[in-house]
């Protein structure tokens, strides 16, 4: 964009401004509509959550073979919900803000298979795609048991299809992890600032991996390109995925299970508040379509990025979603939370979901690392960067009283309130990794 235009865009949007000069900003939603308006823009139903949830049991038999770690569990692949009462006192000291309510952590950093909130929609849709070429071949009907899927003869006949993905990291590691043990063959198309960690994971897990000097969106495109040219070859496309996105909205129900489990109530008098990092939107997106089709409008979906790379933040609210990036705005894009380092969000999760986001904020990388110093010593849990996003939610949620009004949400109703920061990965960092970044906080 020219300066006139940037400026333009200011006079029309003046938060813009405060995001170009990198500061820390919040934007509630006036835009929010109730569930019943907002969900046919979604062009989504709750039939098509429970068909993925009902995909993702036929499968479990075949994960608890293929990931044994996944045993426990019965091949389902969830997260734990875990209160964390003494960060939330920092919380309340660090920000000098009062946390009304009670403070839990969802745990997808701790997810099996790929320590992230990606082995939600990355896995579910190469199994969607698997189900569909060994259906289509006569291979499989969904009645059986999926347990035969773990055979020789089952990857003999996956090897003759390939998988590619662009990645920032979290997505390469759960596709790559997952087609591979499959039997398909598998690239990953990785942007610059993907871990040497992931790379090399990937690669011992016989992933052919690509490497990119530029971000996310370049490793996408190219991906998407490398992938035309050879029919058999299946391009899992993070910006426009409806089946990664159901594959995330399967949590919502899930989650509801667990607060059934834990006694905790959601109801009008009893609000959620759930903050979700977001990089190009589908994770924290289907996530918060799911919860918003478990809670209905009790629900309050906050998303959360990096100062350097709010790009749902700017797409939503210029309303010009993926026709404008940061980079145009002369925002850098270079984060310390990878998983978050996108340019331009997805045009599809944004203009889906616009109408059921309460909010967005963003916060600095050294926010995000003393969190994570925080965390540790008060919970003695490791996250990476990308999932603490959410940590400064609850305080900017519940001293924002113009919000709270706006949504018609009382002081005695914000006691009884339930804060769910949604942790997305670091599960799998490894100990020197998490030294580094543990030396980074500030605390
Ligand atoms: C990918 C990722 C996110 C955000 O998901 P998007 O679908 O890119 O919005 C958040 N945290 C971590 C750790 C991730 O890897």
């Amino acid at each position: 964009m020219t300066k006139t235009e940037i400026q333009t865009l200011i006079d029309n949007h003046p938060l813009v401004s405060d995001m170009i000069a990198l500061k820390e900003v919040a934007w509630f939603n006036p835009g929010v509509t109730t569930l019943e308006q907002g969900l046919p823009y979604v062009g989504l139903t709750a039939q098509d959550i429970a068909a993925a949830q009902a995909r993702l049991k036929r499968f479990a038999p075949y994960l608890c073979l293929a990931f044994p770690e996944t045993q426990k569990t019965g091949g389902i692949i969830e997260s734990e919900l875990v209160e964390i009462p003494h960060m939330r006192n920092t919380l309340v000291q660090r920000f000098g803000q009062p946390v009304n309510g009670r403070l839990w952590l969802k745990k997808d950093s701790h997810l099996p298979i790929s320590g992230s909130i990606k082995a939600r929609g990355g896995i579910y849709e190469v199994l969607t795609h698997a189900e569909k070429l060994a259906t289509e071949a006569g291979l499989l009907t969904p009645d059986e048991d999926y347990s035969k899927l773990f055979s020789p003869e089952f990857r003999q006949f996956f090897s003759g299809y390939s998988i590619a993905v662009g990645s920032t990291g979290n997505l390469g590691l759960s596709i790559g992890i997952m087609s591979a043990r499959i039997g398909f063959r598998v690239t990953v198309h990785m942007s610059a600032d993907a871990r040497e960690w992931k790379k090399r994971k990937l690669r011992e897990n016989g992933v052919e991996v690509v490497e990119y000097e530029q971000d996310y969106g370049v490793a996408v495109e190219q991906g998407r390109k490398a992938a035309e040219s050879d029919p058999n070859c299946f391009f899992i496309d993070d910006e426009n995925s409806r089946t990664l996105f159901l594959g995330y909205a399967v949590a919502g129900g899930r989650l509801k299970a667990q607060f059934a489990q834990q006694g905790i109530t959601v109801d009008a008098d009893h609000p959620l508040f759930v903050y979700l990092p977001c990089g190009v939107g589908g994770g924290p997106g289907g996530v918060a379509f799911g919860l918003k089709m478990a809670f209905g409008d009790h629900v309050h979906c906050i998303f959360a990025e990096p100062t350097h790379s709010p790009c749902m933040l700017l797409g939503v609210y210029t309303g010009l979603h993926d026709g404008i990036s940061v980079q145009d705005i002369g925002i850098d894009n270079l984060t310390a939370a990878d998983g978050l380092a996108v340019g331009r969000a997805s045009g599809f999760v944004g203009r889906a979901m616009e109408r059921l986001l309460d909010g967005f904020y963003t916060l600095s990388d050294q926010t995000m690392y003393d969190l994570l110093g925080l965390l540790n010593r008060d919970e003695g849990i490791r996250l990476e960067p990308s999932a603490l996003a959410g940590m400064p939610g609850p305080a900017r949620v519940c001293t924002d009283a113009d919000y709270l009004a706006a949504r018609g949400i009382s002081d005695r109703q914000m006691q009884n309130a339930t804060h769910v920061v949604w942790a997305t990965g670091g599960g799998m960092v490894p100990e020197e990794e998490m030294t580094k970044y543990l030396a980074q906080a500030d605390i």
